[in-house]
């Protein structure tokens, strides 16, 4: 089975093709990093704008690498949602029209389930259901229990901001610019990067939600460490011309949300075992942040305590990328979940919900 997914659900172009046994055929992705900078965050507009004139040129780049031409493929999968509008519209009209003209089972895919399956591919044997996965991207901050292919429980979910934004944001308070790298860039990746030569000592942040009656929720909180920085900014406590400064508070940020994400995801992981008798095989980090090494340690040492293996996918596939969706379509191929040509895209989609979204089973 080969199966070419497309994504287009924020800023990044992406397609790939993917075998059933977890072999990447071809994949290309086409970041915008460089279109949104100069904004500090995304433009839907523009991003839309781009999508549209770079998909083709994606698909077509990876036919190609592949060797391959439309016949080669057994079906299309596409990211549905969640996601900017006028994003997502472009990928699910390129995927549906792609499907249809060739006669190809389509396969409308849910941009965070295939975040959490992705760490599957080529690995079903060691990554079973169910799991306790982590989802830190851009977008979103869930921890959920993976029983299975389009079935998820939500355990907690971030209150404001996503942790991902919250690196955006503190990295914008902190005036880091944008580095571009071959597996991802943006915000995120410098102020990790400056953060190598902080000292997370020297201005120690609170941890979020640690008052005895959140500190029992599995729910997680980034905006007051973003605002705290920004208060320490307006009050002359540091100055963002200062790279010692600039690289101390970095480390600090990072180790906060790190020990955060950690604690919640040890308050998960006993929640799903004590209250829902969920044998988890293992803990599953993926999402932009999953590729955060401060991040990874911290996860890393909890799934220790549990005795639970750690998986994250490589860095590069925890960003958005093609091969996710082109996997997340295979397994959900794999258990006869296909969809009618005529899907739209849907903005917003809790993970939770799409087992009652009325699915096509066919054989
Ligand atoms: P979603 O999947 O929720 O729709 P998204 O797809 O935009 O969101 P991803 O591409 O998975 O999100 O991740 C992007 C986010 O991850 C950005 O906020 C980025 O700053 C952050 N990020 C990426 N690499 C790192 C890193 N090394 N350290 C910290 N944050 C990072
Ligand atoms: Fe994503």
């Amino acid at each position: 089975l080969r199966v070419l997914g497309l994504e287009s659900s924020c800023d990044d172009t992406a397609a790939a093709i993917v075998s059933s046994d977890g072999q990447i055929i071809s994949e290309t992705v086409r970041h915008q990093h460089q279109v949104h900078e100069a904004y500090g965050g995304i433009v839907p507009g523009l991003a839309a704008d781009h999508h549209l004139r770079n998909m083709p040129l994606v698909v077509r780049e990876t036919l190609e690498k592949a060797g391959m031409g439309m016949a080669d493929v057994d079906a299309v999968a596409v990211t549905r949602g969640p996601g900017l509008p006028g994003s997502l519209a472009v990928g699910v009209a390129a995927g549906k029209t792609l499907a249809a003209v060739h006669l190809k089972p389509l396969v409308g895919v849910h941009h965070m389930e295939a975040h959490a399956l992705m760490a599957r591919m080529g690995a079903e044997d060691a990554v079973r259901f169910p799991y306790v996965c982590l989802l830190i991207s851009g977008g979103h901050t869930l921890s959920l229990v993976v029983h299975g292919v389009n079935e998820h429980t939500l355990l907690g979910a971030t209150r404001d901001d996503s942790v991902g934004e919250a690196f955006d944001k503190v990295a914008r308070e902190l005036a880091i610019p944008w580095i571009d790298a071959e597996d991802g860039g943006g915000a995120g990746p410098a102020l990790e990067a400056l953060a190598r030569d902080g000292d997370p000592a020297r201005f120690a942040l609170p941890l979020p939600m640690e008052k005895s009656d959140s500190a029992r929720s599995l729910d997680f909180s980034f905006s007051g460490l973003k605002t705290r920085i920004r208060r320490m900014r307006e009050q002359g406590a540091f100055s963002a011309a200062c790279r010692q400064d600039q690289a101390d508070l970095a480390a600090a940020f990072q180790h906060a949300a790190a020990e955060h994400l950690q604690r919640k995801t040890r308050r998960a992981l006993a929640h799903a075992a004590a209250e829902m008798g969920v044998a988890a095989t293992c803990l599953v980090a993926s999402g932009g942040v999953a590729s955060n090494h401060a991040v990874r340690a911290a996860l890393a040492r909890l799934a220790d305590r549990h005795g639970l293996p750690l998986v994250c996918p490589p860095p590069r596939l925890c960003t958005d990328n093609g091969v996710m969706v082109a996997w997340a379509g295979v397994e959900r191929l794999r258990c006869g979940l296909l969809d009618p040509y005529t899907i739209d895209f849907i903005q917003r989609w809790p993970l939770d919900q799409l087992k009652r979204m009325g699915y096509q089973r066919r054989s």
